[in-house]
């Protein structure tokens, strides 16, 4: 089967008309509304009746911030073209179903399943910042990309497309049209552990790390070093306070065992883990937020 063959009707804006989300989280929420800006029929799919309520909130204040920020119509007229379920059956007959679950292999699977049970035609989009998608993508017949979108989805304009060696060739291009169609900029990223972004993001933030541990100089005069004289927009130990330091090293441990030892975690970093300095969540990471 091409992707062409099955390619969907699109909005005006050159996304599918009508588009499901499977888990209704953080990311979830925020690539529903993204689809509903873009004039999509959005089916959002999660585990309870509590969570889909939860969903819903997360997703009419994303409306109202486009609202506020000049979109047209009423919260009201967004919601028309959302349902909410608990049952992936609700699914059936869609094109597209964008998986958002958390980052398991087998909660994903799981997914995977009751997804391709519900619409065996339906491209699967994976939202996964770390897992391999050939992997997710072995265990269905559907055709499968990965869509990493970035968080908080509404302001961010990059989703990175992840192609799988058994992504179908022409699902890209399709993709990138959905993207664009979303406003944001799609980039093209083999299937390889980190992707793009995460890779050299962490990368950048071990070494800053590595320095700090070194005393080469201080997190702030370091995070200056590359916002003033790089123009980065935020410095990558402020940045990696933003994560979370438990997050980020969780990703390091991952691409050591994937790439190599230079993604090794370096010990100050495991040791303010330990310490439970996590970064802004915790109130202390390399900045003080108490
Ligand atoms: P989250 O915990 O906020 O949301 C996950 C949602 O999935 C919850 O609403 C949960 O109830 C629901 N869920 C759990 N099991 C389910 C099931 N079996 N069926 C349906 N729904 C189910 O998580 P998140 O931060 O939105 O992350 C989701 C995915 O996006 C993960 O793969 C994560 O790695 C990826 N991601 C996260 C970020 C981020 O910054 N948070 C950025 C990029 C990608």
């Amino acid at each position: 089967m091409t992707v062409s063959q099955t390619a969907p009707e699109t909005t005006a804006t050159g996304v599918p008309t009508t588009v499901g989300v499977l888990g209704g989280g953080r990311m979830g929420a925020g690539i529903a509304h993204s689809f509903l800006a873009a004039g999509a029929h959005v089916t959002v799919v999660d585990i309870n009746d509590v969570a889909v309520e939860a969903a819903r909130e997360r997703i009419i204040h994303d409306i109202e911030g486009s609202l506020k920020r000049g979109a047209d119509g009423t919260v009201g007229e967004w919601l028309d073209r959302l349902s909410l379920a608990t049952d992936a059956a609700a699914f059936t007959g869609l094109p597209l179903v964008v998986e958002a679950v958390p980052e398991s292999l087998e909660l994903k699977a799981d997914s995977f399943a009751q997804i391709a049970a519900a619409s065996p035609d339906a491209v699967i989009a994976t939202n996964t910042s770390s897992l391999p998608v050939s992997d997710l993508a072995a265990t269905v017949d559907n055709p499968v990309i990965g869509l990493h979108f970035f968080n908080p989805v509404p302001a961010s304009k990059l989703v990175e497309i992840v192609v799988a060696d058994s992504t179908p060739e022409d699902l890209v291009d399709v993709a990138r049209g959905w993207v664009a169609g979303l406003g944001k900029t799609p980039i093209v990223v083999k299937d390889a552990p980190g992707f793009a972004s995460s890779r050299l993001g962490v990368a950048i933030a071990l070494e800053a790390i590595r320095m700090v541990e070194d005393g080469v100089a201080s997190a702030e005069d370091i995070d200056n070093a590359m916002v003033l004289g790089y123009k980065f927009p935020v410095g990558p130990l402020k940045l990696t306070d933003i994560v979370g330091l438990d997050v980020r090293l969780g990703i390091s441990e991952y691409l050591a065992s994937t790439l190599g030892d230079h993604f090794t975690p370096p010990q100050l970093m495991r040791d303010m883990v330990a310490r439970g300095e996590l970064g802004r969540k915790s109130g202390k990471g390399f900045y003080d937020y108490s």
